[in-house]
């Protein structure tokens, strides 16, 4: 890193969504802080995320606190965006869409049978829907699809627009923004606490289990405007979430392969191919891009936030895998409140894996 930086009380590695708004809270708590990014902040998984807000998912049902810190955290984003809003004068694009989850055959009924079980024992908003009352909502929805479960309070957010307005509410607060700064060795940075946000490559900067899981991703257009769907789709094998304009987000492959981004073939005509079978109309859009990010995932699919169990001058803030847009406000004021002499108590902190880790190099 060759830019002369000033000294700071926090300095923040890593200008994903995580790092931003981390960094924002702190300055907000009265901190000096600079943010340094080896790319364009944002450029990382955040600009990559299709920004649902889907805080339970049937894989998660046996982790009862991630599923609790996820609600949490969804209760707090329509204040979150509001606050955004009324600081930056940016929308990030906040949609209480609500979502469909779609069932085309036997075994994927019973998943959602089993999604709308679990909703229920918490106590959520949820609907039971035959194929035909869901057409009724959606019509451009199969005529062979066999069941959907409404799931109206998960929305969406557009993380684009998310990352545009963190950044400007850092500036306007008085952080310091690095774009284009590699940081290959923390021990130099000039700073009394160290924030560890670097997504899928946290684990080159210290002991944390992190690796990278690849998702491939299509953004789509209506040249005819919005109106194909307007809930957000979720179905075995991917989601589409429309942004409300005639722009429509087709994600995600989930792939273990180290870092690698290619955009192939086979991820894209999945993709395609799953779509088309609940929202045939999906064919007729035209391909804005195709591309691929890395969730930075950890061994038990949950965050890791709060300091390093051996160097009191970190603070990790990573490991968000399919949630970080989700987990973005809670996690901000967990590292804030860690930043100012707080020990915020959850079952998120490192030193649950403090035995077994060692750095992974990138
Ligand atoms: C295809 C896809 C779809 C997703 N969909 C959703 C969704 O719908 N909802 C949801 O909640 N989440 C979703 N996610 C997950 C979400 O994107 C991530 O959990 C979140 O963006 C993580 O944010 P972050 O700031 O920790 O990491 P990142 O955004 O990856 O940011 C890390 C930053 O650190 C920088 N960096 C790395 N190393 C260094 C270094 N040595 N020096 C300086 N800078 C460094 C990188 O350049 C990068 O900008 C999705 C992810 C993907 C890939």
């Amino acid at each position: 890193m060759s830019t002369q930086l000033p000294h700071a009380d926090v300095a923040v590695v890593g200008g994903g969504v995580i790092g931003l708004a981390a960094a924002w809270r702190a300055r907000q708590r009265g901190l000096e802080v600079v943010v340094l990014d080896r790319a364009d902040f944002g450029a990382g998984a955040s600009r990559a995320a299709a920004g649902m807000l889907a805080p339970v998912a049937e894989a998660d049902a046996q982790e009862r606190a991630l599923l609790v810190h996820n609600l949490e955290s969804a209760r707090r984003w329509p204040a979150f965006a509001a606050e955004l809003a009324d600081v930056t004068g940016l929308d990030v694009g906040y949609r209480a869409c609500g979502s469909l989850l779609l069932a085309r055959d036997r075994d994927e009924a019973e998943h959602v049978e089993r999604e709308r079980a679990l909703r229920e024992r918490m106590g959520l908003a949820v609907e039971r829907l035959l194929g035909s009352e869901a057409r009724r909502r959606e019509p451009a929805l199969a005529p062979s699809l066999r069941l959907a479960l409404a799931l109206p309070d998960d929305h969406a957010v557009e993380p684009a627009r998310l990352v545009a307005a963190l950044l400007e509410a850092c500036s306007r607060a008085g952080v310091h923004l690095y774009p284009h700064s590699v940081v290959e060795d923390i021990a130099t940075l000039d700073a009394e606490r160290i924030v560890i946000a670097a997504g899928a490559w946290s684990g080159s900067l210290g002991a944390v289990p992190v690796r990278p899981v690849k998702g491939q991703a299509l953004r789509l257009r209506d040249p005819s405007g919005p109106g194909l769907c307007d809930h957000v789709l979720r179905f075995e094998g991917g989601y589409l979430v429309p942004r409300g304009d005639g722009r429509y987000y087709l994600g995600a492959t989930m792939e273990e392969r180290g870092f690698d981004t290619a955009v192939t073939a086979l991820g894209v005509y999945e993709l395609l191919r799953d779509a088309a079978e609940v929202l045939p109309g999906i064919l007729e859009l035209e391909i804005d891009e195709a591309f691929a990010g890395l969730r930075p995932g950890t061994p038990d699919n949950a965050p890791i936030v709060g300091t390093d169990p051996v160097d009191e001058r970190i603070v990790w803030a990573t490991g968000h895998f399919r949630n970080g847009i989700l987990l973005c406000p809670i996690t901000a004021e967990l590292v804030a409140d860690e930043l100012t002499g707080g020990r915020p108590d959850h079952a998120f902190r490192p030193e649950r894996f403090a035995a077994t880790t060692e750095a992974t190099p990138a």
